[in-house]
C-alpha cells in the first residue's frame, strides 16, 4: 500500500500541498474556497497506535454512568446523548461495554441495525428536525459509537457531510431544550 501516499505526493502543487477538491465549491461547505489551504500530507504510521483508551479515560463510559444522558439500554448496546451539543439533538448508539465495532458478534450487528433505525426515527420525529445523519467515529476512545446528528428543519446550508463541521462553529443549544427532546427520544425508544 506504499503506493497510496506516493500517488498522493505526486499530485501535490509546488507548495507541497494538495489543491482543495470539488467539495470546497459546494454551497454547503462551511468555508470559502478563496484563501483555503490544505494541510501538508504526513507519512504513514504503521503499525497504527492502539485506538483504545482505558475505560476510565473514556467519555462514553462516563456518560453511560449518568442516567440523565442514557436514553436506552438494550442487550449489548445502548443509546446516550452528549451533555451538550450545538444542533437540534445528537445521540450516540454505543456498546454498553468498553469495546469497538470489531468486537460485536452477529447478534450485536442485528441490535445495532435495529437501534440505528429506531433512534433515527425517534430523532426525525422531533419538532424542528429536517434530517438525521448517521456516522461511526468511535469518539477517539476506542468505544463503539454511532453518532446521529439532527439537522434543523429548513436550514439547508447545514445539510450533508459537512454538518459536523458546521456544528463545531454553532453556539450551544440551550440545555433545557435538549433535556425536553431527550425525554421524547427516550419514550420513543422504550
Ligand atoms: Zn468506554
Amino acid at each position: 500500500m506504499r503506493e497510496f501516499l506516493d500517488r498522493a505526493q505526486a499530485a501535490v502543487s509546488d507548495d507541497g500541498r494538495l489543491a482543495p477538491g470539488g467539495m470546497a465549491s459546494w454551497e454547503v461547505f462551511p468555508f470559502e474556497r478563496e484563501g483555503l489551504r490544505v494541510r501538508p500530507l504526513v507519512d504513514y504510521a504503521v503499525p497504527e497506535p492502539d485506538r483504545r483508551k482505558a475505560p476510565e479515560d473514556c467519555k462514553t463510559c462516563t456518560a453511560l454512568a449518568r442516567e440523565d444522558l442514557v436514553l436506552h439500554r438494550g442487550r449489548r448496546l445502548g443509546v446516550i446523548r452528549p451533555a451538550g451539543c450545538n444542533l437540534v439533538f445528537v445521540a450516540n448508539i454505543v456498546s454498553l461495554a468498553h469495546e469497538v465495532l470489531d468486537d460485536l458478534d452477529d447478534d450485536g450487528h442485528v441490535e445495532l441495525g435495529r437501534l440505528v433505525g429506531r433512534t433515527y426515527s425517534a430523532m426525525k420525529a422531533l419538532d424542528g428536525v429536517g434530517n438525521v445523519h448517521v456516522n461511526k467515529w468511535e469518539n477517539g476512545a476506542g468505544h463503539l459509537s454511532v453518532t446521529l446528528l439532527a439537522r434543523p428543519e429548513g436550514v439547508l446550508q447545514l445539510r450533508g457531510s459537512n454538518l459536523a463541521a458546521w456544528a463545531d462553529m454553532l453556539p450551544p443549544t440551550p440545555a433545557d431544550e435538549l433535556a425536553a427532546r431527550a425525554v421524547r427520544v427516550r419514550d420513543a425508544l422504550s
